[in-house]
């Protein structure tokens, strides 16, 4: 592989990307237009997911819930973290170390003057939150998740 392959393919990881963002491309495996989206989402809900915003720290109920289950994304209901990753980041978002296998992927976040580490959904492209390299042992990531962006479904029967 030459540098100009190199620059070639992320010119072109960059531009779908960019049409993306533009309008959905036939990326993922669930797609809508953004009308169904708005339709299908609350207001709160696309805001974040498909708006790509941020709740008011210590909104969601889900940054106080321990207990054991499985936390999927509020778009298409892939589950995406489990409550075994989960732990109490103190930043009033819902904070995880490891995402469930691969149920999200990362993109390169440009924006208010720093560059962060998007996180969306692998199924649907919802935007999740972000990751973060000062989380506990033992990945020391800190996946910070929007809260409106996840359901919650607690385990029933066996404690695990
Ligand atoms: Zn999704």
């Amino acid at each position: 592989m030459t540098r100009r392959d190199v620059f070639t393919m992320a010119a072109a990881a960059v531009g779908a990307y960019a049409g993306l963002r533009a309008a959905p491309a036939a990326a993922f495996e669930v797609e809508h237009s953004d009308a169904e989206w708005r339709h299908l989402l609350t207001p709160a809900q696309y805001a974040v997911l498909r708006g790509h915003g941020t709740e008011r720290a210590g909104s969601s109920p889900l940054d106080h819930e321990f207990a054991k289950g499985t936390y999927a994304c509020a778009g298409c209901e892939l589950p995406v973290y489990s409550s075994d990753t989960k732990f109490d980041s103190g930043t009033g978002w819902p904070s995880f170390w490891a995402p469930l296998p691969g149920a999200v992927d990362t993109t390169e976040d440009r924006g208010f003057f720093m560059i962060r580490t998007e996180v969306h959904c692998h199924r649907c492209g919802g935007h999740l939150g972000h990751v973060f390299d000062d989380g506990p042992e033992p990945t020391h990531k800190r996946y910070c998740m929007n809260g409106v962006a996840l359901t919650f479904t607690k385990t029933s029967g066996t404690e695990g």
